[in-house]
């Protein structure tokens, strides 16, 4: 059986699904999106949900700034139905020779868009809390907080041992699968249709693209196909004879009852942003330390470690998460997980919110997910035309995909419907890489600003 679409969009994932909404409120009709998993499943449905403007490399802060523009229309327009909130990240040290770093380094952020850099250090500041719920009237920019006395007067469940505190104030997070599910059930009523199957092939002539192949045993005849496959970008790629040059990452997170009420309701996402070491007892560090399989458990591990509250009312939900052994692997599902993930969380975790020791001894149930960061070399993600004439990918959203589907998918339309192009739009093509001078940057790019 043979049907006709104006566009095969490839993958529901929220990449996919938001890349459908921007392309229906272009004006294209006709759109079938494809997946033979349920839509916003395999990798959306995994996330933090956080999302924030602050990163150091300009073309992302561009992309992120309209991102979040985006998500705050929507959620105008849903009655915030994803439950938007802008609590912030906040971003501590103990290590008071990171200081002039921490503020040149912010600055240089807030110059590149992302709002005004406010620096305090007493008790009669102007900083401004952050408000739990909702996203209208907070500050923009960000807010450097010096000294534990001023920190802990607003974050009183943290370290007497921090010194510094970055609150970067256009960032919070929201439920990724509402918002996906207020994308998809608009683009659905704008006539975007959903298919349950899996693209089996591209029909590519002479280098144009014809249709797809389902799983079903359906043929769907069409001019323009959209490679949203996550996880799969690198294998739906090839149905078109393309290398995108993406892998994965296993990222794991895990959720707990914080039943000793440690981790404040009202924070904002809390990051310790220095290297540690894992708090153990005498005793257990001299046994691990004995030991070449565990040995790796008393040495230095990286900065990054993450938590946050989840869930509203009697909710004692927190997540935490923290990359401390980063696993390049071929997508399989389940994912693969780690039982000592965890334990090195919460040990992690308890060196900023230290009576997080009080679980040590009883650790609360744990549950334990994960999925795949999809990414590129640089980090930037991918968002525009391939070389065979009518294809398009958008993917490589790496661990940011929720927070620039919205910036991602009006991109995708602009470039699909042939509008006027936004000044970032280069940056995120598959093009760059054709470029030298884009080669020879990559040799020496600075970081990504990636959790
Ligand atoms: C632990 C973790 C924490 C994260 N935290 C955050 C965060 O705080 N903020 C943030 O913004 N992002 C975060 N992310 C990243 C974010 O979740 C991803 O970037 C995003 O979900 C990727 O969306 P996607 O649509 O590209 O992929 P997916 O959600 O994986 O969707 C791709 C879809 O394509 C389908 N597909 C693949 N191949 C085919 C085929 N041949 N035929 C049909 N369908 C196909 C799949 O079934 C899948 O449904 C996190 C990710 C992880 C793993």
């Amino acid at each position: 059986m043979t049907r006709k679409h104006q566009i095969v969009i490839c993958g529901a994932g929220i990449l996919g699904v938001s890349a459908a909404y921007y392309l229906g409120k272009a004006g294209i009709k006709d759109i079938l999106l494809v997946d033979e998993c349920a839509p916003l499943t395999l990798t959306s449905d995994r996330s933090t949900e956080c999302y924030r403007n602050w990163w150091p490399d300009a073309e992302m802060l561009a992309l992120m700034n309209r991102s979040i523009d985006l998500m705050e229309q929507l959620a105008d327009e849903s009655g915030n139905a994803f439950h938007m909130n802008r609590r912030g990240y906040l971003y501590v040290t103990a290590d008071e020779s990171k200081i002039p770093e921490l503020i040149e380094r912010s600055n240089r952020t807030s110059a590149l868009g992302a709002g005004q850099l406010r620096i305090h250090s007493s008790d009669n500041s102007s900083y401004q809390p952050a408000h739990p719920e909702g996203f209208r009237d907070e500050p923009p920019g960000a807010d450097i907080l010096l000294g534990n006395e001023l920190i802990r007067k607003y974050f009183p469940y943290l370290t007497d041992q921090a010194v510094a505190g970055l609150h970067v104030r256009r960032a919070g997070w929201l439920s990724a699968q509402q918002m996906g599910m207020v994308l998809l059930e608009t683009a659905r009523r704008l006539g975007v249709q959903f298919e349950s199957a899996r693209v089996d092939s591209v029909d590519v002539k002479s280098n144009r693209v014809n249709g797809v192949k389902l799983s079903n045993g359906e043929r769907v005849e069409s001019p323009i196909f959209v490679n949203a496959a996550g996880p799969y970008l690198k294998q739906v790629g090839q149905m078109l004879g393309i290398d995108i040059p993406v892998y994965t990452e296993l990222h794991l997170k895990v959720a707990f009852r914080d039943l000793l009420g440690i981790v404040g309701r009202d924070a904002p996402l809390l990051i310790w942003d220095d290297p540690q070491s894992l708090p153990w007892a005498d005793d257990e560090r001299e046994a691990l330390a004995g030991d070449d399989e565990t040995k790796w458990l008393t040495e230095p591990f990286p900065a990054g470690a993450h938590t946050r509250p989840e869930g509203a009312g009697e909710s004692q939900t927190v997540l935490m998460l923290w990359e401390y052994k980063t696993r390049v692997i071929e997508p399989t599902f389940p994912v693969p997980l780690d039982d000592q993930y965890p334990e090195i969380a919460m040990r992690g975790m308890s060196t900023m919110l230290p009576a997080l020791k009080g679980y040590f001894n009883k650790m609360p149930k744990p549950q334990l997910d994960g999925g795949y960061y999809t990414r590129t070399r640089e980090n930037r993600l991918l968002v525009g035309p391939l070389p065979v004439e009518g294809a398009y990918v958008i993917g490589a959203a790496s661990g940011y995909g929720i927070m620039s589907a919205c910036g991602a998918g009006d991109l995708l339309a602009a470039h699909v419907a042939g509008a006027k192009l936004p000044s970032y739009a280069s940056a995120f093509s598959l093009a760059r890489y054709d470029d030298p001078e884009y080669q020879k940057q990559l040799e020496t790019w600075g970081e990504s600003g990636q959790l």
